[in-house]
C-alpha cells in the first residue's frame, strides 16, 4: 500500500515515522510542490491538509482523500477539479475537548468581566462592576455537529442556559433548539454570547454581516472558532464601536496570520488567538485514518466521510 502524503508545513518526518509504526507494511509517499508522482506506482490513498491545485493532479487514482483537520473548506473549494473520491474529515480525534476548553474559558471570561479588569488594571483603576446574572446570560451555539455539541455541553454544564442552531431541527434535553435560516433571527434575538461552531459553506459564507450581528441583543459577545469568512469583518467591528456588540474573541480571520495592519489588532474589546483552539493531535490523528483506510481495506463502511452537496 502506498500513502501520499502533503503538509503544507513542511513537517512530515513525525507524521512519516506514526504511519509507518502504525502500517509497517505501507510506504508513505511524501509530496512536495512541483514533484511529478506520474513514473511511480499509483498511491492508494492521501492524507494532507489544505492541498495546492498541483497536488490535485496526484490524487486522481487514490481510493480516498484523509484530512488531518475537521474543517474541509480548504479541499472543497476545487470543486468538480476533486476527484470523485471519498473525502475524509478527522472525527473529533482531541479537537472537541480543546473546542470547549477554549470556549469555556472565553465565555467565563466575558460573563466575570476579566476582559473589563484587564484593561481596568492596565490603567491602575481599581473599581468593582455590577455583576452579571447567569439567568439573563444565555450562550447559543450555531452548528451542533462534532465539536460543536461538546462545547454546547460543556458551556451547559457551567450553568448557563443555551439554545442551539442547525440546518436540521434537533430536539436536546435542556436545549432551545433552532434550525434554518427562517430561526436564524429569533435565535440571535436571545443570545447574549454567541459561539460560531458552523462549517464553512456557501450559506454560512458572510453569515454574520450586519444585519444578523444587529440581531442580537445589545451587549451580546461574540466568539467565533470556525471560519473567518463567516463574519463581515468591518460590520463586526463597526457594532463594537457603536457598542452593539460589546467584543468578540476571535480565533479565525479572513486572512490569516491575520495581516499586520487590520484593525483588529488594535480594538481592546477584541481577543485574538492564531487559529490554535482546536490544533490537529498527531497522533490521535493518525490512528484515526489507520483505523479507516483498515476498514477500507476490509470492504467496511467508515464514518466521517464528506457530503460534497452540502459542504461539509
Ligand atoms: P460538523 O460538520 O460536525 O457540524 C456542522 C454543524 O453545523 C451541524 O450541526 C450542521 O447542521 C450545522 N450547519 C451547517 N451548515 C448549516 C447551515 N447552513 N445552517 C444551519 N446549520 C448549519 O462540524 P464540526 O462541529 O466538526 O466543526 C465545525 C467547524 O469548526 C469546522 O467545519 C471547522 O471549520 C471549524 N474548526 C475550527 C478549528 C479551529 O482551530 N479554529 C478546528 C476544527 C474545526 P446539521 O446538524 O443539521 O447538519
Amino acid at each position: 500500500m502506498r500513502i501520499l502524503l502533503y503538509r503544507g508545513d513542511g513537517i512530515t518526518e513525525p507524521w512519516v515515522r506514526d504511519f509507518s509504526n502504525a502500517l509497517p507494511h505501507a510506504e508513505i509517499v511524501v509530496w512536495r510542490e512541483g514533484m511529478s508522482l506520474a513514473a511511480q506506482p499509483r498511491c492508494d490513498y492521501a492524507v494532507t491538509w489544505a492541498p495546492t491545485p498541483a497536488l490535485l493532479d496526484q490524487l486522481a487514482h487514490v481510493k480516498a482523500i484523509f484530512l488531518t483537520g475537521a474543517g474541509v473548506d480548504a479541499l472543497l473549494k476545487f470543486g468538480d477539479a476533486l476527484p470523485p473520491v471519498p473525502i475524509v474529515r478527522l472525527g473529533d480525534a482531541g479537537m472537541a475537548e480543546q473546542m470547549a476548553e477554549y470556549v469555556a474559558y472565553a465565555t467565563l471570561r466575558y460573563f466575570r468581566r476579566f476582559d473589563d479588569y484587564e484593561l481596568q488594571a492596565r490603567q491602575g483603576i481599581w473599581n468593582p462592576l455590577p455583576r452579571r446574572d447567569k439567568a439573563d446570560f444565555t450562550v447559543g451555539v450555531l452548528g451542533l455537529g462534532r465539536l460543536g455539541m461538546p462545547v454546547l455541553r460543556t458551556v451547559r454544564q457551567l450553568g448557563f442556559p443555551v439554545r442551539g442552531w442547525s440546518r436540521s431541527a434537533r430536539d436536546l434535553p435542556g436545549v432551545e433548539c433552532y434550525a434554518g435560516m427562517e430561526a436564524l433571527d429569533d435565535f440571535l434575538a436571545g443570545t447574549q454570547l454567541l459561539v460560531c461552531m458552523l462549517p464553512l459553506t456557501p450559506e454560512t459564507t458572510n453569515l454574520l454581516d450586519r444585519a444578523r450581528l444587529s440581531r442580537l441583543p445589545r451587549g451580546a459577545y461574540l466568539v467565533n472558532v470556525a471560519r473567518g469568512a463567516q463574519v463581515a469583518e468591518p460590520d463586526l467591528l463597526a457594532l463594537i464601536r457603536a457598542g452593539h456588540i460589546a467584543g468578540a474573541t476571535l480565533d479565525v480571520f479572513r486572512n490569516e496570520p491575520l495581516p499586520a495592519p487590520h484593525p483588529f489588532w488594535s480594538e481592546p474589546r477584541i481577543t485574538i488567538t492564531p487559529h490554535i483552539s482546536a490544533i490537529t493531535l498527531r497522533e490521535e490523528a493518525v490512528q484515526q485514518i489507520v483505523a479507516k483506510i483498515e476498514r477500507l481495506e476490509r470492504g467496511e463502511a467508515i464514518d466521517d466521510v464528506v457530503d460534497r452537496a452540502r459542504g461539509y
